[in-house]
């Protein structure tokens, strides 16, 4: 088609444009929130332009695009999909300034895929940046199904709306909407995100930023950039090499493993090799590779629900950031440093593992991300540093300026952003005799917990991977009271073999010692994905095919593990415990399975564990009402009161929104607890805790005070509520709840029991 002359063309766009501005004119004198109006403007233009698709992206404070309004993308992304400053179209369109207009946006190669957009059918895309005086405040897009250019009355016209729009939104009739200029910068914000590495930081905002924008796209020089482009990646290889290997990270731990994962990564040949085909097909530069293929990797990965793949999607994100950095020659680690203030709290978005290291960690003491969460690679990291860490703290971006006060209370998970005088004093008070405390707990490990009427409760530990067992000795606990074995597999490549296990078991019973370990089979399945084992998609993973569910259908995972126990605990106490047990039968088909390998393990000759003990978790609830056959059937039991709670209240143990709402000391959960105990002692036989609520003192005290005698609890826990048992008198507990389940009392206790240790001078 020949391009009209622009005479012709102004007469061809009138109407529409005429259309458009009267309705952007009607929208936005609507007395409406700014919200509404988005909506109602996207839902307008894609109608004027018949565009399938019409979405609003505004620029934050941070120079991150946030889809605010969209007809014909999936509503939920609204508000959750992000493009970084220069990545992707549209981040290519607000950095240059300039109308994108492609035909088939799905291979060009800045394009960015976002799976929870619903996309993938729209392959043209033309999006025009909205503008004024020179400052881009946002981006406009359009998209259709079919492969086409856009034609130029097209731009114009998404380009005269643009312009209208950005007037609009600089005039603020958009209320509502946060647009760059419009977030609060009052004085004590404070931010809830959550803890993912523990302690306190007070300092200075320092920004984590390191996107590199790409503007070069296309050469001809194929092998020149393929040069480039090794040459870069020996760089990077040889670079990290250094930086993993240094100092005090340089031996074993969890993050070690994350560590191997990373370079392993970083040496893989796939990669390079699909970067070089980019170049040699596409005619890509090198940068431009780096980025197709970590675009292509996002849009095959981001649709996974897998925390694990997500995790390594991050990975690859920060290394293809470090190969660009390369590339472009920004490597300079050194000014991160220098430019950082004695008293550094990092804030990014997200972040590598091995982001975190490219810091001085002398004048690092705190860290805030956007979107990590205690299970990411960097949390890992950052708790291998000592580094005071909160995760999911959403908005922390906007609100702050470089250079701000910030307080990171890694107990809680709150930051405050600016805090004023009199709250920056509390918290050095607070930082203070937190240090006073840790000595305290420290030199209390050799201390016997025994309260003060004579009760000894055992205190033992959760551990999940070899250099958690460090801290049996520094805890001075009794030993393991749950072994989470899933977290090695979740962090394998690929699933660990017979071998691997057996050897990975008897390193964890050798530096146990004398101390026992309780060993929980796979809890795979909910939220703990592991990226070699297909799985079928579930719309509730909490209730779905999960731990011993998963273990029956598939015994082959079950008896490999229980195979690899056997041998790694000859001659000496080896507990087995199964999770997520839901009813009678299920404990009976586990030891069916378990004892024909101990038959097995017999005929081989080859020696065996002195004992077995086989117990089962309690919690499900349907188990409450199952007690005494369980625990018929059982050596022991464990309640796992993060899951019992979760399912007594129906709330999902890891939403945010449902995190304060029901109390784990309301009646409901007590009363069921008590019951346990009570089916425990007619059974004769002993249980546990092993939730989180073990490792809270106010908690552990009611569970001692229900009649509990063991905990497991997280290490760092241990000393704290050590100190509240040996200055506890557990019979006068145990009378209180007692006279408290009798009154018919509704709510939580928690009141209660608070007054109970202020009168009695329980240390908390
Ligand atoms: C529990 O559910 O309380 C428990 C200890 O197991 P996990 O947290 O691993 O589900
Ligand atoms: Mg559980």
């Amino acid at each position: 088609m020949a391009t009209p002359g622009k005479d012709q063309r102004s007469a061809a766009t009138e109407p529409a444009l005429r259309i458009i501005t009267r309705r952007l004119r009607e929208i936005m004198s609507a007395e409406t929130d700014g919200q509404s109006k988005l909506d109602k403007i996207v839902r307008a233009i894609s109608g004027i332009m018949v565009a399938e698709v019409c979405s609003i992206y505004l620029k934050r404070q941070d120079g991150t695009l946030e889809l605010f309004a969209t007809e014909g993308l999936n509503p939920s992304a609204i508000h959750n999909t992000f493009m970084k400053r220069g990545e992707g179209l549209v981040g290519r369109c607000a950095e240059s300034a300039q109308p994108i207009n492609e035909a088939d946006a799905q291979t060009h190669p800045s394009f960015s895929f976002r799976p929870e957009t619903g996309e993938e059918p729209f392959h043209s895309l033309l999006a025009v940046p909205a503008t004024r005086r020179g400052d881009v405040l946002g981006v406009l897009v359009v998209q259709n199904k079919n492969r086409k250019e856009y034609s130029d009355e097209d731009v114009e016209v998404l380009e005269t709306t643009a312009m209208v729009l950005a007037e609009h939104l600089a005039s603020g009739d958009v209320a509502g909407v946060n647009t760059a200029t419009e977030f609060s910068r009052a004085v004590g914000h404070v931010v809830r995100g959550q803890p993912i590495a523990e302690g306190l930081a007070l300092g200075h905002v320092v920004f984590h930023e390191s996107r590199v924008v790409v503007t070069d796209l296309r050469s001809e020089d194929h092998a020149g950039e393929i040069k480039r482009l090794e040459a870069a990646v020996d760089e990077l290889r040889a670079s990290l090499d250094e930086l993993l290997d240094q100092g005090d990270l340089a031996g074993a731990g969890e993050h070690r493993d994350i560590f191997d994962a990373y370079r392993m990564f970083a040496h893989d040949r796939g990669w390079l090799k699909r970067m070089k085909e980019a170049i040699a097909r596409q005619g890509l530069t090198a940068e431009a590779a780096v980025e197709r293929v970590q675009n292509d990797q996002h849009a095959r990965l981001m649709s996974q629900p897998d925390s694990y793949l997500r995790e390594r999607l991050k990975d690859l994100d920060e290394l293809s950031e470090r190969l660009l950095r390369v590339l472009t020659g920004r490597t300079g680690g050194t000014a991160k440093t220098s430019a950082l203030p004695p008293d550094a709290i990092l804030v990014a978005r997200t972040m590598g593992p091995a982001d975190l290291l490219d810091y001085d960690r002398t004048r690092l003491k705190g860290l805030v991300i956007e979107d990590s969460s205690g299970s990411s690679h960097v949390a890992i990291v950052a708790k291998a540093l000592g580094i005071a860490a909160v995760g999911q703290a959403r908005g922390v971006v906007e609100r702050t300026d470089a250079g701000n006060p910030i307080i990171v209370d890694a107990a809680t998970g709150d930051v405050y952003i600016r805090p004023t005088s009199e709250v920056i004093a509390s918290f050095a008070d607070k930082a203070r005799f937190q240090a006073r405390r840790q000595r305290k707990y420290r030199q209390m490990k050799d201390v016997q917990p025994v309260t003060r009427d004579g009760q000894r409760i055992g205190l033992q530990i959760n551990a999940g991977l070899l250099v958690d067992m460090a801290q049996l000795d520094a805890s001075g606990a009794d030993g393991i009271g749950l072994f989470r074995t899933e977290l090695q597999f979740m962090i394998s490549k690929a699933l660990p073999r017979l071998e691997r296990q057996t050897q990975m078991y008897r390193s964890i019973l050798d530096e146990a010692g004398q101390r026992p370990v309780t060993f929980r089979t796979l809890d795979i399945g909910g939220d703990k994905v592991l990226p070699y084992l297909r799985q079928p998609h579930e719309e509730n993973p909490a209730l779905g095919w999960r731990a011993i569910r998963m273990s029956l259908d598939r015994p082959g995972l079950l008896r490999t593990q229980v195979r690899a126990l056997l041998r790694a605990a000859v001659g000496k106490d080896l507990r087995l415990m199964l999770p997520m047990v839901a009813s009678v039968a299920e404990v009976d088909a586990a030891r069916v399975l378990i004892e024909r390998e101990i038959d097995l393990n017999r005929r081989r000759n080859a020696g065996e564990p002195a004992t077995i003990a086989i117990g089962a978790m309690i919690e499900v609830p349907s188990l409450l009402f199952d007690l005494d056959p369980v625990f018929d059937r059982v050596e022991f039991a464990s309640v796992g009161s993060n899951d019992l709670v979760q399912y007594l209240f129906a709330a999902d143990r890891n939403n945010q929104r449902m995190g304060s709402r029901y109390d784990v000391l309301s009646y409901p959960v007590l009363r069921a607890l008590g019951a346990i105990v009570a089916a425990a002692r007619r059974a004769g036989k002993p249980v546990t805790l092993c939730g989180e609520m073990a490792g809270r003192p106010l908690e552990a005290m009611a569970l001692v005070a229900l009649g509990f005698r063991s905990l497991s609890m997280a290490p760092s826990a241990l000393g704290p509520v050590k100190a509240m048992l040996v200055s506890l008198d557990a019979g006068k507990a145990s009378g209180l709840v007692e006279t408290l389940l009798q009154s018919g009392a509704t709510g939580s206790a928690r009141e209660a029991l608070l007054r109970f240790v202020a009168e009695t001078g329980v240390d908390m």
